[in-house]
């Protein structure tokens, strides 16, 4: 057997072991082996590596580092990033079995979001204010909030990091990030780069572990001012209650279960096209996964056909192939979980119109087919709820009344596709529809400048774009008295 390979966490500039020296092993979910090693932090590595980004807040290199020379640093980490991306992209594609061909790319678009928050570090402005009072010169400016603990799970874990790194230390805050236990290694390589790029001690963490203790350590701890979380929203109540031992300010970017809408004047090419991306790309292992489909009854078995001809011919295979087009599962309780929630789909009266079992052809990994449901009906547990892998539950809808009404059926507002040639109805609909994303006539495209997040259970707060970097920032109001006669009666508010 080929010799595990060995991480170690990130900490004041540091790379060391958990206390203790316990390890957890990440499994390939093409192989199901163990393939590297990584340190079990404890609740005391946690408070190291909080007390580390509390000094480097407090004082030295990073404490007093300009915003411009922060921002050349997070555009340094950026090149490297975008010069280390095959490494990257295979060491995320073996630690979490999604495809190469993703990863390639998408970590090559990682490096733009770091350059994006490297040139917006030094645009962070305060302003005056025409106070009414004549004696008084008041002025606002941004600062930073504190130590940032950043949690991100195992799918696109790259990208959600640099989301949060990225405008955390643009603003100058120092930052703790938790890595999944599924999917720890491409953030420890991360690590390596920043350290590379020269980020001072402590003002970037990484630490891996068990999300209790770890996470929970980590967003109940009295140091920590800001708390970015992805996750599910079992979990995001668990952060949430921890943040009232330390009331840092909170943002939660948590599941879906988003609509994909097609109207009868749709370009069919492109509707089959979101929808097979929707679905099937990520292996579906994706928040804005555009699992529930709509469709107008007109046009519904012609698009559920082109949908599972397509499905049928997606190449399942290993995800360091390039030439495949849908790797396993991250996990084995993934996999679980989705042929328990199919299960419950059929006997509720959803019928199977493509896939719905594991490929015979790889008894090894968790690979499951893609896979088209038929739903008669609304209640159907593969329509409601979040089933995080490549399953499809198609429904029929009449008119557009009942589109939007069927679209905001659900406890989830992130993301929602619209294909329609008509761009008043495009429009319409956007603001009628209950989800923090709106895309009309293309499907799960995202940018650096673009915020991204949820409604309801799908979080609070966005990540990317200006808006984020404000969400790291803190406005201070500072009063000058320009007047000369002395403060006046000491008992009457000014
Ligand atoms: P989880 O909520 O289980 O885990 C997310 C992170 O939280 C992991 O790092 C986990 O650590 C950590 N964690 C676990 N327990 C605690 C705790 N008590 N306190 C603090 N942190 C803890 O989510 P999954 O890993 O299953 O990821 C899938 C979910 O993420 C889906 O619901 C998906 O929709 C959502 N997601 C949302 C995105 C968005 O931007 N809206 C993007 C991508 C995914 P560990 O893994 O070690 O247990």
């Amino acid at each position: 057997m080929a010799e595990l390979r060995s991480y170690r966490m990130f900490i004041d500039g540091l790379w060391c072991d958990a206390e203790g020296g316990a390890r957890l092993e990440s499994l390939n979910p093409a192989t199901e082996e163990a393939w590297c090693r990584f340190p079990a932090a404890t609740g005391n590595d946690v408070d190291r590596a909080v007390a580390a980004a509390h000094r480097a807040m407090s004082a030295g290199p990073w404490a007093t580092m300009s915003a411009t020379a922060r921002g050349k640093l997070l555009r340094r980490l950026g090149d490297l990033v975008a010069e280390n991306a095959d490494l990257l992209a295979e060491t995320e594609t073996t630690d979490t079995g999604k495809l190469i061909r993703e990863t390639r790319s998408q970590i090559r678009y990682v490096a733009d979001y770091f350059h994006y928050f490297g040139g917006a570090a030094d645009k962070l402005e305060g302003a005056t204010l025409p106070i009414d009072k004549s004696d008084m010169f008041v002025m606002t400016v941004r600062e930073p909030i504190g130590v940032v603990a950043a949690i991100v799970p195992w799918n696109s874990q790259l990208m959600l990091a640099a989301v949060k790194i990225g405008p955390a230390l643009a603003a100058g805050n120092s930052i703790v990030l938790k890595a999944s236990e599924h999917g720890p290694a491409p953030l420890l390589e991360l690590a390596r780069l920043c350290e590379e790029a020269g980020f001072p001690p402590g003002s970037i963490n990484v630490v891996t572990g068990l999300g209790d203790p770890c996470g929970a350590r980590l967003t109940r701890h009295p140091l920590v001012a800001r708390i970015a979380f992805t996750g599910g929203p079992g979990t995001a109540r668990h952060v949430v209650r921890n943040s009232a031992e330390n009331f840092a300010a909170v943002t939660l970017e948590l599941g879906g279960k988003s609509p994909i809408i097609v109207f009868d004047d749709a370009d069919i090419e492109s509707a089959v096209n979101g929808i097979v991306a929707g679905n099937f790309g990520a292996t579906g292992q994706s928040c804005v996964a555009g699992s529930r489909v709509l469709i107008q009854a007109g046009i519904f078995d012609a698009i559920l056909a082109r949908v599972a001809e397509r499905a049928r011919r997606i190449e399942i295979g290993d995800p360091l192939d390039q030439g495949s087009e849908m790797g396993p599962l991250a996990t084995r309780a993934q996999r679980d979980h989705i042929e328990s929630v199919l299960a419950r789909s059929l006997a509720a009266g959803a019928s199977l119109v493509a896939g719905g079992k594991r490929p015979a052809q790889y008894p090894r990994g968790w690979y499951f087919e893609p896979t088209i449901l038929d739903c008669p009906h609304s209640d159907i547990p593969a329509g409601r709820e979040e089933l995080f892998g490549p399953v499809l539950s198609a429904f029929r809808f009449a008119d557009e009344a009942e589109a939007v009404a069927l679209a905001n059926a659900s406890e989830f507002g992130l993301a929602a596709g619209i294909f329609t040639r008509d761009g008043a109805r495009g429009l319409r609909l956007m603001h009628q529809i209950r989800a923090g994303i709106v895309w009309i006539n293309t499907y799960r495209a995202v940018s650096p400048m673009a915020p991204f997040g949820g409604f309801r259970q799908s979080g609070v707060g966005r990540e990317a774009g200006i808006e984020s970097l404000l969400d790291y920032s803190r406005t201070k109001t500072v009063w000058i008295n320009t007047g000369t006669a002395p403060m006046g009666d000491p008992f009457t508010m000014r």
